[in-house]
């Protein structure tokens, strides 16, 4: 007997609805659940009194992929947004990323090769040839002041442990240039979606069966019955009830005011280095989409110990939880019905557009 649905598609974020559109496209019967009471995952935006209030911390969608742009902006244009995150740190207001700006900031110079001296030396002196941490990849890339006016306590905080105990490959993510340039992100396109995120989601779910606040945990034999093939995006370790031991994830309690001002801090994203805060940054939400509005909306975003009962927003990829994901993904493999897609399900530090690329390309395979 066939049953009701093609696909059940746990979690109504960006990979799930992607791939759900993409099925529906190809006269898939698909059916998305997800347990909060909104679509649209951690991209989810608030509108309050007119201002796109990113609930679940800022996005800030770029990519180099032709496709994977075009692909989004069917769906929504996107403004000229450029990140140009500024940090404080002791006091003082350094640009992001590393750029000739900061180095001017943090040392007076005004040449790169100025600025080239000083990171060589450094690096000489406390970089190492072979980084096995991020510490060690820090000094190697950017010497010892940059690390530690910008990133020490910044990570520290972020991750709840020593930068020593932590992959080097997240700096990589910071980048180092020498020209006066803020640009944050180095790919081709970038922006914000004019009218928020929502607009993107709701073009991507359109005319498809979507259940919200149903728990998939709560009632997953019943659930399954429905769909032929389960697309899953949420944590893999609980998608096989924790059987190996639990993934480690780190998460994050955002803290959302609004002020009876025009502009609290003149830019969208504010790094706060220091320890001494105990939130990384302050997104002051209407200049992502140069607001006007006489009000405005910021969010502390504090890091915290992930447990069962909080929201996982990061996985942590070092060495000992990689070694688990890859346990689990063997046993993902023994299961034909169901595809792990995401974050969460993937255990990958994903940026937006590489969730949209993977879901495109994985229901690409699957419908071919
Ligand atoms: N980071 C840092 N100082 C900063 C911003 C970021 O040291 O001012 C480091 C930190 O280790 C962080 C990583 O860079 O985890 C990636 O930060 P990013 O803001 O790019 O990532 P997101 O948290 O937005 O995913």
């Amino acid at each position: 007997m066939s049953k009701k649905y093609d696909y059940l598609i746990v979690g109504a974020g960006l990979y799930g609805s992607v791939f759900a559109h993409e099925a529906t496209k190809k006269g898939k019967k698909c059916l998305v659940i997800d347990k909060r009471t909104h679509r649209g995952g951690n991209v989810y935006c608030e509108n309050k009194n007119g201002i796109n209030v990113h609930k679940y911390g800022a996005h800030i969608f770029h990519t180099n992929d032709k496709e994977i742009w075009d692909y989004l902006n069917q769906f929504a244009e996107f403004n000229n947004y450029i990140n140009s995150p500024v940090s404080i740190s002791k006091g003082k207001l350094y640009n992001l990323p590393f750029n000739m700006n900061t180095f001017n900031q943090l040392w007076g110079v005004t040449k790169p090769s100025e600025a080239k001296q000083i990171i060589d030396e450094q690096v000489a002196k406390y970089g190492v040839k072979k980084p096995q941490n991020l510490e060690e990849q820090a000094l190697s890339l950017v010497g010892k002041d940059v690390y530690e006016a910008l990133i020490k306590e910044y990570t520290e905080k972020q991750w709840g442990r020593k930068a020593t105990e932590l992959p080097a490959f997240i700096i990589k993510r910071l980048p180092l240039r020498f020209t006066f340039n803020n640009n944050y992100f180095r790919d081709k396109y970038q922006g914000i979606p004019v009218g928020g995120y929502n607009v993107i989601i709701e073009g991507l779910l359109k005319d498809i069966e979507v259940k919200l606040n149903v728990d998939f945990f709560e009632d997953r034999e019943e659930l399954e019955k429905l769909a032929d093939k389960v697309v899953f995006t949420g944590k893999i370790d609980e998608y096989f009830d924790y059987q190996y031991g639990e993934l480690e994830y780190r998460s994050l309690r955002f803290e959302h005011e609004e002020l009876e001002m025009d502009n609290y801090q003149g830019n969208a994203v504010v790094n706060y280095n220091d320890l001494e805060y105990k939130f990384t940054r302050i997104i002051e939400h209407k200049h992502f989409e140069f607001g006007t509005q006489k009000n405005t909306i910021v969010t502390r975003e504090y890091p915290e110990k992930w447990d069962r009962s909080k929201e996982a927003y990061y996985p942590v990829n070092d060495t000992k939880n990689s070694e688990l994901y890859n346990q689990y993904k063997k046993l993902s493999e023994t299961k034909g019905n169901v595809i792990f897609g995401g974050r969460l399900a993937e255990y990958k530090y994903y940026d937006m557009h590489q969730v949209v690329g993977a879901s495109l390309a994985r229901v690409k395979k699957e419908l071919a």
